[in-house]
């Protein structure tokens, strides 16, 4: 096998993050390194011994996962002590320590430099948006305010928020920028309350000259903190300051969100992210595969963009996965080459269980799971099986008598049709293939 690329441990590093908290990462990858000349496995270079147990105990499955979305299948991973890592200056600002932080008095989430306004490719999916965002980053609080952008899972709502972070951060006027995935909001809320720091909780927050909330959605439900939201939006929107909000789902339709909250959530700018069509998703191959150092042939750029349909990080994995895998084997990234990579990505395809799909699909279509097992042929039992069946195909390695036989003992051809029968009705309804997307996003995601 060949010397690791310059970039591949960025790589694997920027897939650990999604899997961990940032201040696990901080702590213990932040001073990790690949080794120049990984043998038949990828070698990690740790500070200590210790370290490397603690690894090993604590985070080898991220790590493992991590490896497999960047690099490609069947890459082991090892690990090798180097005393000298353990004084190397982290290479960025020094972390606090975790009992400190916890995560809760951090000023905002940090921004992923990768996501600019340069690096965003711009389409009839997101053109609108694109726009909006642009006309913001220009003139905060003035455009639209606030700028409220939605769409399904991996539509580039989170790329496209920090772009504008990044303009506004790049430009003369020296505006306090904000940007707090709606996650880090509540529990900065339910720890404030706990702690009695309310009073510095809202002094964060109310000092923003641009608030940006990622994924605000998840304040459904959460009626406390969408109180005191409210009372920073209204803060906020009364001093001139930018407010941009991104969701899964337009204003009104995000459950049990308060009246006079997604009210407000109009006052600006809605605009929606689609799923990219085919000539945006080829522009996305091609883009990602310069950023990360490689030129692909057209082909390979139509093999990868017709073969992953709605959610962009999916597609992004495959470009990561058929570029890393081309360069650790040394090989061209050919067409040949992507569909070993795609066809067989077996590491992916049974990080999905059938259980996590018999659950989603449950819950989405509101059904028991013995419903799904059992003899009923109603229509309302019928479908939510099928899809089953599709979602199992799509995601597991099981054979089709695998699948048949977790869904009540079904032969192979039943398998066969619900997957067609799936297809046809995925071509016809845009509704249902953004139910289909979304819950695909989400059970590889997961
Ligand atoms: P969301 O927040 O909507 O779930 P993200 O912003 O996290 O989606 O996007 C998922 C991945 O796809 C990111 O790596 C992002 O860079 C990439 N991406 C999405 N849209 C675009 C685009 N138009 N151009 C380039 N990359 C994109
Ligand atoms: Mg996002």
């Amino acid at each position: 096998m060949q010397q690791a690329s310059a970039g591949t441990w960025e790589r694997i590093a920027d897939e650990i993050r999604k899997r961990v908290r940032p201040q696990q990462f901080d702590t213990w990858f932040r001073k990790v390194r690949l080794a120049d000349d990984s043998g038949a496995q990828l070698i990690l270079k740790v500070p200590s011994e210790f370290w490397r147990d603690w690894l090993r105990s604590h985070y080898m499955a991220a790590i493992e996962e991590a490896v497999r979305t960047a690099v490609g299948p069947d890459v082991g991973v090892g690990f090798a002590v180097d005393s000298a890592l353990a004084s190397s200056p982290p290479r960025e600002p020094a972390p606090q320590a975790e009992e400190h932080r916890g995560g809760r008095e951090s000023p905002g989430e940090p921004l992923n430099a990768r996501y600019t306004f340069a690096n965003f490719v711009v389409g009839p999916s997101n053109r609108f948006a694109h726009a909006a965002s642009m006309a913001v980053a220009e003139a905060p609080s003035k455009a639209y305010n606030p700028l409220y952008i939605y769409g399904a899972v991996g539509m580039g709502k989170t790329h496209l928020i920090q772009a504008v972070c990044h303009a506004c951060l790049a430009s003369r006027v020296r505006t306090k920028v904000l940007y707090v995935p709606c996650e880090a909001f509540l529990n900065d809320y339910v720890f404030a309350v706990k702690n009695g720091s309310l009073e510095s909780f809202r002094k964060r927050y109310r000092q923003a000259g641009l608030l940006v909330i990622d994924d605000i959605h998840f304040l459904a439900n959460k009626e406390r903190t969408q109180e005191e939201f409210f009372h920073t939006f209204n803060t906020l929107y009364n001093a001139d300051r930018q407010i941009i909000l991104s969701s899964d789902s337009a204003p009104k339709t995000i459950p049990t969100i308060e009246e006079r909250l997604s009210s407000r959530f109009r006052w600006g700018l809605v605009a929606k992210i689609d799923a990219p069509v085919f000539e945006t998703r080829a522009a996305i191959v091609r883009k990602k595969a310069e950023m990360y150092g490689s030129g692909i042939p057209d082909d390979v750029v139509e093999y990868l963009a017709a073969s992953v349909d709605g959610n962009i990080r999916s597609l992004e994995g495959s470009v990561i996965r058929v570029i890393g895998f081309a360069s650790l084997t040394g090989r061209k990234p050919d067409a040949a080459l992507a569909a070993e990579v795609l066809g067989e990505s077996s590491g992916r395809r049974s990080a999905v269980s059938m259980r996590e799909i018999l659950d989603a699909v449950t819950e989405v279509y509101g059904v028991k799971i013995t419903d799904l097992q059992s003899r009923s042929r109603t229509r309302a039992v019928v479908r939510p099986r099928q899809v089953c069946m599709y979602l199992a195909r799509k995601l597991t390695d099981h054979s089709l008598e695998e699948i048949g036989r977790h869904l009540g003992g079904r032969d192979h051809s039943t398998v066969v049709y619900a997957q067609e029968k799936i297809e046809a009705e995925l071509k016809r309804d845009k509704g249902f293939r953004r139910t289909i997307e979304d819950m695909r996003a989400r059970l590889s995601d997961a």
